[in-house]
């Protein structure tokens, strides 16, 4: 099969972007064209280990043989019919959701953003339909993110993110994470619903604790108010367990799932209790994409290798504890690294500067970590990865940290990105 991408050098690529392409990204000057497990190969035939997966969305690494296989034979198959007809995957992959987080249906779209819009719409739709229609505004927490379109927006807290764009969906309080005092004088009878990621993931990996999801559930009962669960990132193995909301004991009527869902093909979902699907009538939310048969088929090989015995579950409980030793011995030996939190396969380190040059340093030496929250570096590897690639990773890492320190104490910033050279 011809590959268009071996054709043009890396240079091209970026130059005809520079030209063609909206300018949204700041994106690293690497052009990738393969990948195989936790690897990717680039445009000059360089290797790199990856430890971000897309940002949590290659669950499977790249290339996985079995999930490769399924897309192909379905897209010789049948890829789209819209929702105008039944097909024979949607029930089966609803089913499995159902299974796994305990809620009783499924809506199906095409990103996490619009999981979280539909979440947001299903939450008014339930007041509305029961004539409570003053019981409009939403609750969100400070740092959390859900996506770029208004409604996902309005509950994003980064004010860059906001500012150009207002007016947007009115009626947002904002609490700190983990502050049980904010969140009750915030919730009142007009509130519609709490949305929360279980662990803020652009937000610099930050697990809420189980006292702030007990306290959610009580605010919950007490006021009505729906919770919704933003797991795009934190959920289906990410953590070893299906949902991080199931650990802190919280228990949302609305759960939002997305990124690792398709293993790289695109597809969201909206899980819901009953006593919300019953307040939503026919007509009221749709999308031409959502629940197609090529998503419904990856998402289908992600869910069966997810909780198959020694599957990506398992696997993710078992290196877990390699790479939570590795990454506490890196802070022990470096000074730049504050803190480390998370859990499972998500984790941040929490820099005394910026992450940008570790992010850099790392990546000429062949390893993808991520930056977020501008002084974090964050690790969201393929939940397929091995102890032995997490030793080699954390190896790379722990010269990169080493590099940035020397810089620094010789007064020389860093922050430039050469790949390879
Ligand atoms: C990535 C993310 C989103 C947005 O998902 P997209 O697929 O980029 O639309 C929403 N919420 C959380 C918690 C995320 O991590």
């Amino acid at each position: 099969m011809s590959n268009p991408s071996v054709t043009i050098t890396r240079d091209a690529v970026i130059d005809r972007e520079a030209r063609h392409v909206l300018q949204l990204y700041r994106r690293t000057p690497v052009v990738f064209v393969r990948g195989q497990g936790v690897r990717y190969v680039d445009i000059d035939g360089r290797s790199y280990l990856d430890l971000l997966s897309g940002i949590g969305v290659a669950s499977m690494g790249h290339a996985h043989p079995v999930l490769g296989d399924a897309i192909a034979d379905q897209a010789r198959t049948l890829v789209h019919t819209s929702n105008l007809y039944f097909h024979t995957l949607q029930g089966d992959v609803a089913e499995r959701l159902t299974a796994l987080s305990g809620l009783d249906r499924v809506f199906f779209c095409n990103s996490g953003t619009e999981a979280v819009e539909a979440a947001l719409k299903f939450a008014r739709r339930y007041w509305s339909s029961r004539g409570e229609t003053r019981r409009t505004r939403f609750v969100a927490l400070e740092r959390g993110f859900h996506g770029r379109t208004f409604g996902a927006l309005s509950v994003t807290a980064e004010p860059h993110y906001r500012e150009p764009f207002g007016p947007l969906v009115p009626g947002v309080s904002w609490v700190p994470a983990n502050d049980v005092g904010a969140l009750d004088a915030a919730v009142s009878d007009r509130t519609a619903a709490v949305i929360v990621e279980p662990i803020q993931g652009e937000g610099g990996v930050r697990p809420l604790t189980p006292a702030f999801a007990s306290a959610l559930n009580d605010v919950a009962s007490r006021t009505g108010t729906l919770l919704i669960a933003d797991e795009i990132q934190s959920g289906l193995g990410r953590t070893g367990e299906a949902f991080f909301s199931h650990t802190i004991g919280l228990r949302p009527a609305l759960v939002t799932v997305g990124k690792a869902l398709g293993g790289g093909v695109a597809i969201g979902a909206t899980l819901v209790a009953e006593r919300i699907a019953s307040t939503i009538a026919m007509g009221d939310h749709g999308t031409t994409y959502g629940g197609n048969l090529l998503a419904c088929r990856a998402a289908r090989v992600f869910l069966e290798h997810l909780t198959a015995p020694g599957g990506l579950q398992d696997n993710v409980r078992e290196v877990a504890p390699v790479i939570e030793a590795g990454l506490q011995g890196l802070a022990r030996r470096h000074p730049l690294v504050a803190e480390v939190r998370g859990r499972g396969l998500i984790w941040g380190l929490e820099l005394a500067g910026e992450a940008a040059p570790v992010v850099s340093a790392a990546l000429a030496r062949g390893l993808v970590v991520g930056a977020t929250a501008r002084t974090v570096i964050r690790l969201l590897p393929p939940l397929v990865i091995t102890p032995d690639e997490i030793r080699e990773g954390l190896a790379l890492l722990d010269e990169a940290l080493s590099e940035v320190e020397r810089a620094e104490t010789s007064g020389h910033a860093g922050g430039d990105v050469s790949v390879g050279h």
